[in-house]
């Protein structure tokens, strides 16, 4: 089996990455960058979307895991404590294998037929440098609303502990294929009308954005942000390919939402 490590660069975490490569190396598994079939990420859930988007190109040979150094997070939920009988459970390989499903964007121009097809483990965002962003939402095809506002997040089971909790959106189980929709300071008044709610859409119940007026827009893909210019349209729905996890030990998605956000004093 071949593995690579990334570490978030801290001395805590590169010492982690040095002693999980030493014990792999020792148990004769191969340290290999361009086709891994193990990545570890070691640091935070930062440092997992950054593992994640490293190898996006091959995720169906690619399985993840995350070892945290900071505080307990919902991708890095191995804690350094663990480390020894980790290592172990992974040299025994095979292992067991848990997916989670991803969001799809893809992003069309009105000038040329180039599309730009994206995916997101936690969110994407799409908002403007200033103003407000307009736009008519669809789904399925179907005129929805026109939203107007600070913008709109599209987050996955997964991501909806991130961003979309802070504006108000649910915690979806990632057993649950959805995506859902949540607004970012939405104008409504008498003129102006949206739904209000977030939106959890299920498989194949696709949503498209199509720019009323200004066509340039800062579409954001878990950590990474870019301008698009001359939008005519984007959809989002949940994608085909999905994340695997490794899997050596249950931790219940509730007990870390629990951990993470409820007291972790237990009964
Ligand atoms: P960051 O600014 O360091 O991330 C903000 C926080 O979100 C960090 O504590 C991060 O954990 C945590 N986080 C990331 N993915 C999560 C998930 N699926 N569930 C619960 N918490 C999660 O930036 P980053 O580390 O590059 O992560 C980018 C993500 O941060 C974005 O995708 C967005 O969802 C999230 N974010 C959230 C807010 C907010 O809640 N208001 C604001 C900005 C960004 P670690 O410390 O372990 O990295
Ligand atoms: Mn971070």
């Amino acid at each position: 089996m071949k593995f690579k490590i990334i570490s978030k660069g801290d001395k805590r975490s590169n010492k982690i990455k040095s002693t999980i490569k030493q014990y792999l190396t020792d148990f004769e598994l191969e340290y290999n960058r361009e086709e891994p079939d193990l990545v570890i990420s070691v640091g935070g859930d930062g440092t997992f979307l950054e593992a994640f988007h490293r190898y996006i190109h091959r995720l169906d040979k690619t399985a993840f895991i995350g070892v945290h150094t900071g505080h307990l997070g919902f991708y890095a939920d191995y804690t350094p404590d663990e480390l020894e009988k980790l290592i172990i459970e992974i040299a025994k390989t095979p292992f067991q294998i848990v997916e989670y499903p991803l969001l799809e964007v893809i992003i069309r121009g009105n000038s040329n037929e180039k599309e730009d097809h994206l995916l997101a483990l936690n969110e994407s965002m799409i908002k403007t440098a200033e103003g407000s962003v307009v736009f008519d939402v669809k789904i399925k095809g179907e005129h929805f609303e026109t939203f107007r506002g600070d913008g709109i997040c599209i987050s996955t089971p997964s991501g909806s502990t991130a961003y979309n909790k802070a504006l108000g959106g649910a915690i979806i189980h990632p057993s649950i294929e959805a995506i859902q929709l949540t607004e970012m300071a939405s104008i409504n008044n008498r003129v102006f009308r949206t739904i209000g709610s977030p939106l959890i859409l299920p498989k194949h119940h696709t949503c498209l954005l199509e720019p009323k007026k200004d066509k340039s827009f800062l579409i954001s893909i878990d950590h990474f942000t870019r301008t698009y210019h001359d939008v005519k349209s984007i959809q989002c729905r949940v994608a085909k390919e999905r994340v695997r996890f490794a899997r050596f030990r249950q931790f219940p998605f509730w007990n870390r939402v629990r951990d993470s956000f409820v007291a972790d004093d237990k009964e």
